[in-house]
């Protein structure tokens, strides 16, 4: 039967078929060229490339008899493109012309939590929306592919001209971060801007540095479309991330932060497989989305770039492994360190040193960061988290570098192997609590 099912499919890409999406602002066709190849995954960027703003993690389509049919995994979307396949093969045999598959986007699970945006998505079909009138401009961002969208963002095409920033996201120690819409591409960017008396020569090297970025492909890591120079300001566009970074979250719980180190950990081998070091691991370059992803951001990998900064803003980051403070040469395992110490924070809802006060970003002048060269380091109270976390921080955290876990000893850690299940469901479930927290208080605090 199934295989009968993917003849069907195959069969399928030879002619291509339309995909429908349903959303509020009407109807949005997509071409798929072979149905066969498509994935959840490409789907739902699609469907996020024409509702930005919304948190769909979802969606649904009707069978025969009207009832709608979730789908969430490639499975599930493997069962419904050959639901669709026999549909169509009906239509053509009585003579018809095949309707376009229509989907449903959800958004979310319990509307009030998950919801977070107030978008709302049709839950009936609506015979009128058929009918509404698509503007041209987003009939014409439908047509596009989310694998052309892609093309077009990664072909160094993004220029100042073509954005439109928003609002401002947050500030660093190198410059300002922006969320932005990307008006060819019909995307919403994050854009960091980076202020840099330098050379052209030393800009041409750092755009140089800068395109193995083009090579990182990978979930766990933040995408990276193009990077251009205006005037003596860098702007860096990558994949937008509506849950922000990590150090403005209140303490994470246990089950939660698990997942979350699991993605970490796979960043990093992902990095260090090909041979770069992040060196700036920190809750602020964690980022997280309402589909329960996480991403690492701002890895080194322009030494010029990170050079420029650097004499620009003075300090040092209090994330950094104690070898790294004592000046002395360093790899991996400063990266490990520095995973170790963000996760305790992040535990704790506090810096693990207290004698350090983490003012405004995580740069202090060296000689009060002196604590986390000579002390031993601090470790997680066993009586509040499980003994799986309490050894992975200690083990990251150890003062001898060779002996913190190398790559492969991390994600085979009991903690990393426990949370390593997939459940992208409790992060999702967590960010949008919090941003539906957030977005209250500063609704009471507005009145
Ligand atoms: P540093 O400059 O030392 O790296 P930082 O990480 O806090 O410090 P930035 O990298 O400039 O500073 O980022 C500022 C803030 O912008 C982050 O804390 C985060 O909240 C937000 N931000 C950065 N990149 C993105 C993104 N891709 N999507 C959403 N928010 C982002
Ligand atoms: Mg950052």
């Amino acid at each position: 039967m199934l295989l009968l099912d993917l003849n069907n499919l195959c069969a399928m890409d030879t002619q291509g078929i339309v995909i429908r999406i349903k959303t509020p602002a009407g109807d949005m066709d997509s071409s798929v060229d072979c149905p066969s190849l498509l994935n959840f995954n490409d789907l739902l960027v699609a469907i996020r490339d024409v509702m930005p703003e919304a948190t769909v993690t979802a969606f649904e389509y009707e069978d025969e008899v009207g009832d709608r049919i979730t789908v969430r995994s490639d499975e599930e979307l493997k069962a419904m493109l050959s639901y669709y396949c026999n549909t169509v093969n009906e239509q053509r045999i009585n003579g018809l012309l095949p309707e376009p598959l229509q989907i449903f986007p959800r958004a979310g699970k319990t509307p009030g939590i998950r919801n977070i945006h107030g978008l709302k998505v049709n839950t009936r079909p609506n015979p009128a929306n058929d009918c509404s009138p698509v503007t041209p401009e987003a009939n014409n961002s439908l047509k596009k592919s989310s694998a052309e969208l892609k093309k077009i963002l990664t072909n160094g095409q993004i220029s100042a001209h073509d954005i439109h920033c928003q609002e401002q996201l947050g500030h660093g120690n190198g410059g300002t971060v922006y969320k932005a819409y990307h008006l060819l591409g019909k995307r919403v960017l994050a854009v960091k801007v980076i202020p840099l008396d330098i050379t052209v020569e030393l800009q041409k090297q750092i755009m140089s540095e800068l395109e193995i970025l083009y090579k990182c492909d990978s979930p766990y890591i933040i995408t990276f479309y193009s990077a251009f120079f205006v005037e003596n300001k860098i702007s860096i566009c990558t994949e937008y991330m509506d849950g922000g970074s990590l150090d403005v979250y209140r303490r994470i719980p246990e089950h939660v932060l698990g997942r979350i180190a699991v993605a970490v950990v796979k960043g990093l081998t992902y990095l260090w497989s090909l041979k770069i070091l992040h060196r700036d691991v920190k809750p602020s370059n964690m980022l997280v989305n309402t589909r329960g992803q996480v991403k690492l951001c701002d890895f080194g990998v322009s030494t010029q770039l990170v050079n420029s900064i650097a004499k620009t803003y003075v300090g040092t980051n209090v994330y950094m492994a104690p070898e790294r403070l004592s000046g002395e040469q360093y790899g991996i395992h400063a990266d490990v360190w520095s995973v170790g110490i963000s996760f305790m924070e992040l535990a704790l809802g506090m810096f693990p040193y207290p004698q350090i006060q983490k003012n405004q970003g995580s740069l202090m002048p060296l000689q009060l960061l002196q604590c986390i060269v000579d002390e031993e380091p601090p470790v997680l109270p066993v009586d509040q988290f499980s003994e799986k976390f309490v050894h992975f921080i200690t083990q990251c955290m150890r003062r001898h570098p060779k002996v913190r876990p190398a790559p492969n000893n991390l994600m085979e850690h009991p903690f990393i192997v426990q949370f390593n299940d997939g459940n992208a469901e409790v992060v999702s479930m967590w960010v949008c609590c919090c941003l539906e927290e957030r977005r209250t208080k500063q609704d009471h605090e507005h009145m």
